[in-house]
């Protein structure tokens, strides 16, 4: 076998491409580019992902589905800036002979299922009562990468789950945003140990169709950022382009912190604004003002479409000073969109792994126990072979657990082979374990540290249940302490420039202009990532770039 170069701290890149190929992660020589094939240590580990992040959605009142693959065309145009954003990107697919009524149709292949779930959707949901609807599909999509691709990080077939919500009304749909954040952080930092931020995108680099977009972005060991998961508010984009209308029980639709509109039977439109306790009230044909209404008005409670009292009160102002009695009920429903994909794996492998090899949470690792038996005679080889099989009995009901017992490798070629894949408890069965009925147990750890424990059997799943508890918590110490010093806080361009090799991103104060940014981008290759989820402000403070006046800080680096 060639050498392959394993030191992670010399060259990342080089490391990540051999690691995902043999530590048999991908097998990249299918002939299609972008397109790997998943060994079962790779697609055991992303299948666990998405099956852990399916527990947590259902545990949240989310319910499965599945979609078809194929989007027909003027379906998927429907949302004008959505296909603006993927249009470039999508296969085609055609029958080698149509038939007659189909002659016409052009079918897509999905990029991502907003558009046909949403068709659907507009056919299921029509009253506040249908609502909220709370799906996900864990599927693949496709989008023709024309980019180098990178295996897990970018390719043309993609493994993910998608969530989709719709909502009667914006306060909901904001709360599912923070529910969506709060799953798939529990999904990242309590079950794989991936340090995160989340982050606001800027308003130019949001999913295309989206109010906005949040982001979990992680820093690879070369200081490059890399996504990992994406909530997006779709607000009503989509839902009037879909006509997903739903009945509710009153007219007012909140749009804003303090902002309701309603419409009457002749479209006209009621804007209602409340500040503390004055409210105005504005009446609009289109963008013409009709007639406005400044008043005092009391209430209890929240400014939201819950609040009966205020509801109530705004009715009664409209009718008495507008002489109103046709607001209709019929309303757009609100929705997010959110997912996560086999990225995920790239994150774990990139941030845990080591010279030699993988390191996995024992929750993701398709073989979790590998036991190695060791003799030097026919008559040992029996009697140890048969202590092996009653270990792996006593194991097998909790754990993934085989035993190998290939005679043309030696057990140490076997030690270094589970290291590389990041197997991660090795249990060596040899004469001594024999005589003793104990078992020696070995746990994948960092570099060369390496700790052997001899188990008596009747103690070994007790010790075992420790030992998981303990290397997982080793993982995630180490990982924490990875990104402690990932992210350095700069106020000016002198400080960045010196150390833009260091291998890490940067916080700047920044003026928020898609100008300033496409110039960053050109001159030093960093990309602007956006700001904190409550942006920080950044205040007498001027943007390093251009010195003008900056906003907010911003989150910069390299990226994936
Ligand atoms: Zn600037």
């Amino acid at each position: 076998m060639k050498e392959v170069n394993l030191d992670k701290n010399s060259n990342f890149s080089e490391w990540y491409n051999n690691i995902v190929r043999i530590s048999k992660i991908i097998d990249d020589r299918y002939p299609v580019k972008g397109m790997p094939v998943y060994y079962p240590n790779g697609y055991f580990a992303i299948r666990k992902i998405l099956s852990i992040l399916e527990d947590e959605l259902e545990k949240n009142g989310f319910e499965p589905y599945w979609f078809p693959i194929l989007i027909p065309y003027d379906i998927f145009k429907r949302e004008s800036e959505h296909i603006k954003g993927f249009e470039s990107e999508v296969f085609y697919v055609t029958p080698s002979k149509p038939i007659e009524e189909e002659k016409e149709i052009k079918y897509i292949l999905r990029p991502t299922s907003e558009t046909e779930m949403y068709y659907m959707f507009s056919l299921w949901i029509k009253s506040y009562r249908d609502l909220p609807l709370l799906t996900y599909m864990t599927n693949t999509v496709y989008r023709y990468e024309t980019k180098a691709t990178k295996p897990l990080i970018r390719g043309r077939e993609i493994l993910w789950n998608e969530a989709h919500t719709v909502h009667k009304d914006l306060d909901d749909t904001e709360r599912m945003i923070k529910k969506s954040m709060e799953i798939y952080s529990k999904v990242f930092w309590d079950h794989l140990s991936i340090p995160h931020i989340w982050v606001r995108r800027p308003d130019w680099d949001k999913f295309a169709g989206a109010d906005y977009t949040l982001a979990a972005d992680t820093i690879l060991p070369d200081g490059r950022f890399l996504q990992i998961g994406t909530t997006h508010l779709l607000g009503r984009n989509f839902s009037k382009a879909f006509n997903i209308i739903f009945e509710d029980e009153h007219p007012f639709i909140k749009i804003d912190k303090n902002k309701f509109e309603a419409f009457n039977e002749n479209n006209y439109r009621y804007e209602i604004e409340i500040i503390e306790n004055k409210i105005k009230i504005r009446l609009y044909n289109n963008n013409e003002l009709i007639k406005s209404y400044e008043g005092n008005i009391e209430f209890n409670g929240e400014i939201s479409e819950d609040n009966k009292d205020l509801i109530n009160k705004i009715s009664d102002i409209i009718k008495n000073k507008f002489n109103e009695n046709k607001l209709i009920n019929k309303k757009f429903a609100w929705q997010t969109s959110f997912g996560i994909s086999m990225r995920t794996l790239s994150a774990v492998i990139s941030i845990h792994g080591d010279n030699k090899g993988l390191i996995l949470p024992f929750e993701i690792s398709n073989i979790q126990i590998i036991i190695i038996p060791i003799y030097y005679s026919e008559d040992e080889k029996n009697k140890i072979l048969e202590y092996c099989e009653k270990v792996y009995n006593l194991l097998k009901e909790k754990y993934r657990v085989r035993i190998d017992k290939d005679e043309t490798k030696s057990p140490g070629w076997k030690f270094n082979q589970y290291e590389l894949l990041g197997v991660p408890f090795r249990i060596s069965i040899g004469k001594k374990e024999l005589e003793n009925n104990t078992v020696t147990i070995s746990i994948r750890q960092y570099n060369n540290k390496s700790k052997n424990y001899e188990v008596k059997l009747e103690n070994l799943l007790n010790e075992l249940n420790k030992l998981i508890v303990e290397y997982d918590k080793e993982i995630k110490e180490r990982a924490r302490k990875y990104f402690e010093n990932k992210i350095l806080k700069l106020d000016n361009l002198k400080d960045l420039e010196n150390n833009l090799d260091k291998n890490i991103a940067f916080k700047v104060p920044f003026c928020m202009r898609e100008e300033c940014a496409k110039n960053i981008k050109e001159k030093y290759s960093l990309d602007v990532r956006g700001t904190d989820i409550i942006p920080e402000e950044a205040k007498d403070k001027k943007c390093i770039f251009c010195n003008k006046d900056a906003k907010y800080y911003v989150y910069i680096g390299k990226s994936y």
